[in-house]
């Protein structure tokens, strides 16, 4: 039986960086971009106001004190958006908004607060600066952030909301980015029903398609929803030809030893076995092969089983497709709280609550480790790692826990 880390191996070798396409940036986020961007423009475009105020020459202030105002004869109004027409010289001010080109002749502004605009009613036509105010004050210039023909973003950053908000800053609509995967999900089992139809006995609603999915969501690709296939070869070689056109095919179930588990037959039929089972617990039976040339990650169908491979080997095929480089799930060093005994060798996933006191994280296990247990995965904060050559641990140790909400190691 191979180990996690010769799995992880074997099915990333098997996963290629998807061809880029060309997207409206809004559907980019989390994506990685595929060209540099160099900027078009300087942003911003104009030396502006920073705050609602005059727009003075700075030298018309001197001396200017609470007891001594300076009085400026106010010329014009200018709000954000506009230019005016006229030129601040000496002896006037224009007024002026946050985000205004300043006027020609000013080189400062002088706040609302340092004026005495706040005690003469109506239409202003003089102010009193009670500051003396240095040239450049509460101005912001152009190209500030910006500077045209600059790159501003390079090929390989990992699209977030603020490299949305420079993109829409240069006035760019679309951005070439690494295409999203595309991932068909297919449910197996005679013992599945969708969860839009009645439960009669003996069934159990589908749920692993709806956790896979949005796992597959959640970072980043596109899920397919095949449905759920019968366990008989028919039902699934219907349902597989459903995933031609995907980047990747991940089935739940069918991959142990019982009678009905077909999905790896079929593989061995159809397309090739890469390998069988893997030394972990939950996740030993999980399958990895080819079929008709796509990836394809036959997950054991209990709920806990199929989210903890998804996460372990699922994910990082996903960010490699989509081409991410760090592909490691965030680990951190906590204090067990309760003892585990593993017994046959295997890498043990626990289910954790997770807290931190006084600095240090501790563990202590959700409850019941079965792998249908899946409300253990909505308490659980992280996944204790038992590794695989360790007989037991005990409460007070130190272990590594994978945390589940933690995106990204740094
Ligand atoms: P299998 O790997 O097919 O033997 O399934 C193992 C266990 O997981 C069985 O108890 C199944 O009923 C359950 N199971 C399989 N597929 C699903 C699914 N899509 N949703 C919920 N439970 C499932
Ligand atoms: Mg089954």
């Amino acid at each position: 039986m191979i180990s996690v880390e010769e799995a992880l191996e074997k099915i990333l070798s098997y996963v290629r960086v998807l061809p880029e396409e060309e997207r409206p940036i809004l559907d980019c986020l989390g994506q990685v971009l595929s060209e540099d961007i160099y900027s078009p423009l300087n942003v911003p475009p104009l030396d502006n106001s920073a705050m609602d105020g005059y727009a003075v020459r700075s030298t018309d202030t001197r001396g200017a004190s609470r007891q001594s105002p300076r009085l400026l004869r106010v010329i014009d109004t200018v709000a954000a958006g506009s230019i005016s027409r006229h030129e601040v010289t000496p002896g006037t001010a224009i007024r002026i908004m946050t985000g205004a080109p300043l006027p020609k002749g000013a080189d400062s502004v002088v706040r609302f607060e340092d004026t005495d605009e706040a005690q003469r009613k109506g239409r202003v036509t003089e102010v009193g600066v009670l500051r003396q105010i240095k040239a450049g004050a509460d101005i912001r210039q152009a190209a500030e952030d910006i500077v045209k023909g600059s790159l501003v973003l390079k090929q390989g950053t990992i699209i977030r909301p603020s490299e949305i908000g420079v993109l829409a800053s240069l006035g760019r609509s679309t951005v070439k980015v690494t295409r999203r995967p595309v991932v068909a999900v297919l449910a197996t089992g005679n013992e599945l029903v969708d969860i839009n139809q009645p439960l009669p006995p003996g069934k159990i609603y589908n749920s692993n398609t709806y956790s896979i999915a949005a796992q597959v969501k959640r970072y980043g690709g596109t899920p397919k929803v095949l449905g759920i296939a019968l366990d008989s070869e028919d039902s699934m070689v219907a349902k597989l030809n459903m995933a031609l056109n995907s980047d990747m095919l991940i089935t739940s179930g069918g991959v142990s030893m019982g009678d009905y588990d077909v999905v790896k037959d079929i593989l061995a039929k159809e397309g090739e076995i890469v390998f069988w089972q893997v030394r972990m617990k939950p996740g030993k039976p999980l399958a990895f092969g080819r079929i008709k040339g796509i990836p394809h990650l036959g997950f054991p169908g209990n709920p806990v089983s199929s989210m903890i491979t998804f996460e372990l080997f699922a994910r990082p095929a996903i960010l490699k497709m989509m081409g991410k480089k760090n592909l490691a799930k965030p680990t951190i060093d906590a204090v067990i709280k309760d003892s585990v005994v593993n017994s046959d060798g295997r890498r043990i996933f626990a289910r954790a609550l997770v807290e931190k006191r006084d600095g240090r994280y501790f563990a202590a296990l959700t409850g019941p480790q079965g792998s249908g247990i899946l409300t253990s995965m909505t308490s659980a904060k992280g996944l204790v790692i038992i590794p695989e050559d360790k007989p037991n641990v005990t409460a007070g140790e130190m272990v590594k826990v994978m945390m589940l909400d933690w995106d990204e190691e740094i």
